[in-house]
């Protein structure tokens, strides 16, 4: 497996500075962070084939340097359920992509499992003129764009900065379970602003990174989405 080093010097080889999808969640996992398999389709036959690996429901998304929203571009299908869904949402996804970004460079759509529900987070790292590289959490979906319900902690995070991260946001009680919801596992979160903040002190090439939404279940966590951004 390529480490984390690996993935950014390649990046930064080519001249990028997104990397996608795929490249940002192998990144997340070499660190130990838990991320839905995936893998590059770069036809409709491919990603039919890889569906059947990867098992139903499954989700599709573009991948493309060029397109960061990927829902905006009408580049995400989650919840297909047989090849025939798969084979429709290649080609709507393409079509759509290339309609909204004629200039973009399309490498393929990637075919991923689908993760089951979870209350869905945020974990992101920005680097600050001032104070440098640091870490923000909050909750995902609609909560963290209308409310801006966010907590941030400068890296390097300490264990209890990374547990006050969680129970400074306002909507922490969501975390505690709401209207008969379990409470999550609050140590899986910790653990990846942990292992987020360690690499962000270790690797300054590294700008940004987003890790939206994350699925937080009552055992465990899982990235769902990721995106990081090296520096010029
Ligand atoms: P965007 O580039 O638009 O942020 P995302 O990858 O975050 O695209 O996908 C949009 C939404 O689709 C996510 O917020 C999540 O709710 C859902 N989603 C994406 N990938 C998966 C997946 N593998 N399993 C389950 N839901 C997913
Ligand atoms: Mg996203």
């Amino acid at each position: 497996m390529a480490t984390a080093a690996d993935i950014v010097e390649s990046a930064r080889k080519a001249g990028r500075t997104v990397l996608t999808e795929l490249e940002s969640k192998d990144l997340l996992r070499s660190l130990g962070i838990p991320t839905t398999q995936m893998k590059l389709a770069v036809s409709g036959e491919e990603a039919v084939a890889l569906s059947k690996e990867i098992g139903f429901p499954c989700v599709l998304k573009v991948s493309s340097h060029d397109i960061t929203h990927k829902s905006d571009a009408g580049g995400v299908k989650v919840g297909l359920k047989d090849e025939a869904e798969v084979a429709e949402a290649y080609r709507d996804i393409t079509a759509s992509c290339r309609a909204k970004y004629p200039d973009a460079a399309i490498e393929g759509v990637t075919v991923q499992d689908m993760a089951k529900p979870g209350l869905e987070v945020i974990v992101g790292m920005a680097t600050d003129p001032q104070f440098g590289p640091v870490m923000m959490f909050g909750l995902g979906g609609v909560w963290v764009e209308l409310l801006k319900d966010v907590s941030f902690k400068i890296v390097p995070l300490s264990k209890g900065d990374a547990a006050k991260a969680l129970r400074e946001i306002r909507a922490a009680k969501l975390l505690d379970g709401f209207r008969g919801s379990q409470p999550v596992d609050r140590a899986a979160l910790e653990d990846i602003l942990l292992r987020v903040s360690e690499f962000a002190a270790a690797t300054p090439a590294v700008k940004e990174m987003d890790l939206n939404p994350i699925f937080a279940y009552p055992d465990g966590a899982m990235a769902v989405d990721a995106r990081v951004i090296l520096g010029e």
